[in-house]
């Protein structure tokens, strides 16, 4: 089994802008795509984990999702020749979290801070979900880490530092705080062996 590095996309991997309906508007944070590179050097399983419930808010389609994961995988190679493994998104969201389009409101193991993609990405990409990391900038990110039994992160880009000051969600107890990725690939190279 592989150990890995789970990233959140948005406020971790491009600047947090809310629903992002043109691509062009997706732009990443400075410094991770080396932070990423770094990761792909040391032959680091790297592998996206993001709720994107716009489908299910009838936002935008998941093939604008797949527009975006796109980008932002063009940009990590352009800027660095970085590399993500595997990206998992959640377009699914519950009819009580807002979802209105019928074909993704519903309950799913998928969405954060249920653990559904990081056990998917175990079983298919044979993955040791004990000793792997999770970046997030959501107390939510945080707390899928630790019911998947994975060290997290919480950097304090995107909500991270309204998490930590506590106007956004809740109180958790990530498991190292970070400025930005960069610290925390720092962090999980030290912690890796
Ligand atoms: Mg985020």
């Amino acid at each position: 089994m592989k150990r890995a590095v789970f990233l959140d996309r948005d406020g971790v991997l491009n600047i947090e802008a809310g629903y992002i309906h043109q691509v062009e508007d997706l732009h990443l944070i400075p410094g991770v795509a080396q932070a990423v590179r770094r990761l792909n050097d040391k032959q680091i399983f790297c592998c996206l984990v993001s709720n994107q419930s716009g489908p299910a808010r009838n936002y935008y389609p998941v093939s604008h999702v797949e527009a975006l994961h796109k980008r932002l995988c063009q940009l990590l190679e352009n800027e660095a020749g970085a590399k993500l493994d595997a990206l998992y998104y959640c377009p699914y969201l519950s009819e009580a979290e807002g979802g209105t389009n019928p074909e993704f409101t519903r309950y799913t193991t998928w969405r954060k801070p249920n653990t559904g993609m990081l056990v998917a990405a175990a079983w298919e990409q044979d993955l040791d979900l004990r000793n792997s990391f999770m970046v997030g900038d959501k107390a939510t990110d945080v707390d899928m880490a630790h019911n998947a039994g994975c060290t997290g992160i919480l950097v304090q880009t995107g909500y991270g530092e309204s998490v930590l000051s506590g106007k956004y969600q809740h109180h958790t107890k990530p498991d190292f705080v970070a400025a930005n990725l960069v610290v925390g690939v720092d962090w999980i190279l030290k912690h890796f062996d």
